[in-house]
């Protein structure tokens, strides 16, 4: 479904009634991006997938998760800057190629700050859009409540188009994030404005679902509803899913599964849950990261994102799992799902 045929669904829906947006959209036309359709959207500019070796789908290089809601993080950037930069050179000397920050707006996300970390150590690194709807929508603008679902949407294409901020630094996909069980109002409309904004900048949805399997469900039936096709979007922290069944369907309809917290004790656990989903078939739709966090505020432990390249392939190999099979899990799954594509 195009804009336009989204605009006329809602118009009517306005007319009658059934939607209680106050004003009539009068959305920006816009070209789609040409340019960066088959590229991965980088910090830096576009990269074409193909240069990148494997990616880190899901860590938080700067983050102000636990702090109250800013619109502008107050980082002390010189402690920033010494802290990251050495470990993001290690993470690339292991062999990273790129690393999406999940940060959200409004939990720490900074694109100039991202941009002078890739620019100093040289790495890859992809910033978001979108709104973060998890932890009881803590993080959620007010205006999100008040806007319609086609604002939302614009606001976010309008990154995409001029940069986060305004600062011309492109956003690489849509983080967002919802709140356990069934799809309160507000999560329901961000997953809903997160599929609109796809649908017009071929970016990527990544949403912090958790166990959530009847959140995820939900969320699939807006996509499908919006025109959007399952393999735009991430099913995010699917390690905490107890149901591999409900895992396997998701990727069988072609979403991506992200099983995004490796860390010192969960190595086999992670091997299991890899194990679980070849032996159903679907290696070719899991992505595997740490949730790492490298500048965490004050009182929260960092988390390591180079386990992958140190501990988990070997261990991966060691279960017996081929370079090929390694390859696909980090190299060639993260390069498709992030790779800029409307799909519908
Ligand atoms: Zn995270």
């Amino acid at each position: 479904m195009n804009r336009r045929e989204l605009l006329k669904r809602s118009a009517a829906l306005m007319g009658a009634g059934l939607w209680g947006g106050s004003e009539l959209i009068s959305p920006k036309s816009r070209e789609p991006d040409r340019a960066a359709e088959g590229q991965i959207m980088t910090v830096t500019g576009p990269v074409a997938p193909e240069d990148l070796g494997p990616i880190l789908p899901h860590e938080h290089v700067i983050s102000r998760f636990g702090e109250p809601p800013a619109r502008r993080p107050d980082y002390d950037l010189s402690a920033l800057f010494d802290t990251v930069v050495p470990i993001l050179e290690r993470v690339k000397a292991l062999g990273c190629g790129a690393i999406m920050d999940c940060s959200a707006a409004y939990l720490g996300r900074d694109p100039l700050i991202m941009r002078r970390l890739a620019e100093m150590s040289g790495l890859h690194l992809v910033t978001n859009t979108g709104y973060y709807g998890a932890v009881d929508d803590r993080y959620v603008p007010d205006h999100a409540y008040d806007e319609t679902v086609d604002q939302l949407a614009d606001r976010w294409l309008t990154e995409w188009s001029d940069g986060v901020d305004g600062t011309g630094i492109r956003p690489g996909f849509i983080k967002t994030a919802v709140d356990g069980g069934s799809l309160s109002d507000i999560d329901r409309k961000l997953v809903r404005a997160a599929a609109r904004t796809h649908t017009e900048s071929g970016l990527t949805i990544a949403v912090h679902t958790s166990g959530n399997v009847t959140g995820a469900r939900e969320q699939l039936a807006v996509l499908e509803e919006e025109g959007v096709h399952p393999s735009a979007w991430i099913w995010v922290h699917a390690q905490n899913v107890d149901a591999p069944d409900a895992l396997a369907d998701a990727a069988e309809r072609g979403a991506w599964i992200e099983f995004d917290g490796i860390g010192p004790d969960t190595i086999d656990r992670h091997v299991e849950l890899v194990q679980a989903m070849k032996q159903r078939g679907h290696l070719g739709r899991v992505l595997l990261s740490h949730d790492g966090s490298s500048f965490p505020p004050e009182g929260s432990e960092p988390r390591p994102y180079d386990l992958l390249f140190t501990t988990f392939i070997p261990a991966l190999k060691e279960a017996g799992f081929s370079g090929a099979e390694v390859r696909t899990l980090t190299v060639d799954n993260p390069r498709r799902a992030f790779t800029v594509r409307i799909r519908n």
